[in-house]
């Protein structure tokens, strides 16, 4: 018998970003290309559920926080969280863009957006076992 039952638990996070000046976000021609490579070329899911619906790319390091990130320490994780290979294949070619290939992720709306299932939405501890669950089980509440 487990010490602890199984119980549902309501966290409330409060989040506030010191956002750096930064250009408007446009869709650029790298973003175009590297969505195009990873969803369509690689035909690769989201990377937590396996989904191809509703596929959508996201940022590991935010777009709008980019000018405040030290783009060694970028590619210093880029080499540990690796998914698609991209970051062995590219050794230590600099990370200048947050729309380069290695610092996308495929997520399907749901994980990427979703109130109680998206990357934007959960804490880190909370939304990575997502991709372990049992079953296809989910670990959040609506
Ligand atoms: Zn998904």
């Amino acid at each position: 018998m487990a010490d602890v039952k199984a119980h549902e638990q309501d966290d409330t996070v409060h989040e506030r970003v010191l956002y750096p000046e930064h250009v408007q976000r446009t869709e650029s021609a790298a973003f175009r290309d590297n969505k195009h490579i990873l969803t369509k070329k690689l035909q690769l899911g989201c990377w937590v559920c396996g989904t191809r619906e509703n596929l959508e790319v996201h940022h590991l390091h935010e777009w709008a926080l980019w000018p405040k990130l030290d783009a060694e320490r970028v590619l210093e994780f880029l080499r540990c969280f690796d998914p698609y290979g991209f970051s062995r294949h590219m050794g230590e070619q600099p990370v200048e863009s947050p729309d380069d290939i290695r610092n996308l992720l495929v997520l399907c709306e749901e994980h990427h957006r979703g109130v109680d299932t998206g990357v934007h939405k959960l804490t880190y501890p909370i939304w990575l076992p997502q991709r372990a669950v049992r079953g296809g089980g989910e670990i959040t509440v609506e």
